[in-house]
């Protein structure tokens, strides 16, 4: 959990600067140490309105190297959220922002017009003249049936405790419900009985990146009251989703301490983590797993590294007998979420991400694995190989 920001907690080491990988790639962005504590103390005197840290892609990866523990990234947020309040949206950035708010709206619209829609080369055009970069990757809308199978009433479980409830996030709500489906499989298998709230909605972050705070608070204050009110029930959240994991798990309680139910961060769980941990205690045995053919090249995301917690899809693939799977650690794959599908964002994203892309290629494998959707789709798109979260391949291999 992050604690109230000092900027002189900064020691001015620049390790963050190191790491981050925006300030690699553009002399545009003046870094985390300048962005963050160094212009925080004239931000706190109301003198500073730096348009630079509008570059800051939110990856973490200066809170992440950060000795001090200063919270870089959730300052550079707040920064960029004051820097945006009297000026107007860009429209790249509702779209981005309200991406999820658009993925409901088209709930009961079949994914052929919606995937036309949004990808035929009019649209591209049309896109990228608002701002989001024609050769950038978009996702593509899951079938009908499964959007509607992932929502579907379930029953929770009669013991108490054994009933998880999922945040599956805008990326698997619309994009692939069937990584959603897949770890219901896994936890009905492990014992649990597993709902899907209608209440949640997208955890805010999309907005948090385009400067719409207010709108993100309001997400948070309404996903905060449901875990709140599941959490009464003796009912886990787990979310697929690392970014949704951290936003609603920690950045709630460091960016909008007053919609967070209680003083403590609100809990959810990163999914695979949670799977993990289901493994050590037993309810899920990997030894009568059969490995998949081909071999595969592990990405952790930016965001599940910020969550402290390891590389748990890696540390489970790998205890299934014969799997052969690699841990590229090569950094981050450039997308950002939404980050390097902007324009001037396109090329920054894609040399942060050319590392990365270069040891999958060089990993030799076939398949790629990362548990962040977004990750997933640059990888993609940068690699040309197809890119899996590491629990829908437990489901296939249990
Ligand atoms: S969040 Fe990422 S892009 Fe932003 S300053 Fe930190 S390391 Fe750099
Ligand atoms: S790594 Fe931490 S202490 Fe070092 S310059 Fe960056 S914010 Fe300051």
């Amino acid at each position: 959990m992050f604690h109230h920001f000092n900027p002189d907690e900064c020691t001015a080491c620049t390790v963050c600067t190191v790491h981050c990988p925006v300030a690699a790639a553009t002399p545009r962005f003046r870094g985390p140490k300048m962005t963050g504590p160094s212009f925080e103390r004239f931000r706190l005197s109301g003198l500073h309105d730096d348009a630079s840290v509008e570059y800051c892609s939110n990856c973490k990866n200066c809170d992440i190297s950060c000795p001090s523990g200063v919270p870089v990234s959730t300052f550079n947020m707040l920064a960029r959220a004051a820097y945006c309040k009297d000026r107007k949206t860009p429209l790249r950035d509702l779209l981005t922002g309200f991406s999820g708010d658009i993925g409901r709206l088209a709930r009961h619209v079949p994914a052929f017009l919606l995937n036309f829609g949004m990808k035929n080369s009019v649209s591209r055009l049309l896109l990228d003249a608002v701002g989001l970069d024609k050769r950038a990757p978009l996702p593509s809308f899951a079938p009908l049936r499964e959007r509607r199978r992932l929502f579907r009433p379930r029953r929770p479980a009669s013991a108490k405790g054994d009933t998880v409830a999922l945040f599956p996030g805008c990326f698997i709500s619309y994009y692939e419900p069937g990584v959603g489906l897949d770890i219901i499989t896994l936890l009905e298998k492990a014992g649990y009985g597993v709902i899907v709230p209608k209440g949640f909605v997208c955890c805010g972050l999309p907005l948090l990146c385009g400067g719409l705070m207010e709108a993100a608070r309001k997400r948070a204050g309404r996903n905060s009251r449901e875990v709140a009110r599941l959490a009464e029930q003796g009912i886990a959240v787990v979310s697929p989703c690392p970014s949704c994991a951290l936003m609603v798990g920690q950045e709630y309680q460091a960016l909008f301490p007053g919609e967070t139910v209680g003083s403590e961060a609100t809990p959810v769980h990163e999914a695979a983590a949670f799977v993990l941990s289901l493994v050590e205690r037993g309810r899920l045995d990997l030894a009568a797993a059969r490995p998949l053919a081909g071999r595969l090249a592990y990405h952790a995301p930016c965001h599940l590294r910020a969550l402290g917690m390891g590389r748990p899809g890696f540390e489970i693939l790998r205890q299934i007998p014969g799997m052969r799977i690699e841990d590229v650690n090569a950094g981050c794959c450039g997308l950002a979420g939404s980050y390097g599908m902007k324009k001037g964002r396109y090329e920054i994203g894609a040399q942060t991400g050319s590392a990365l892309f270069a040891a999958i290629g060089e990993s030799g494998a076939d398949l790629c694995v990362s548990e962040c959707g977004s990750c997933r789709t640059g990888i993609t798109h940068g690699t040309g190989l197809a890119a899996e979260h590491p629990l829908s391949l437990l489901a296939r291999a249990l």
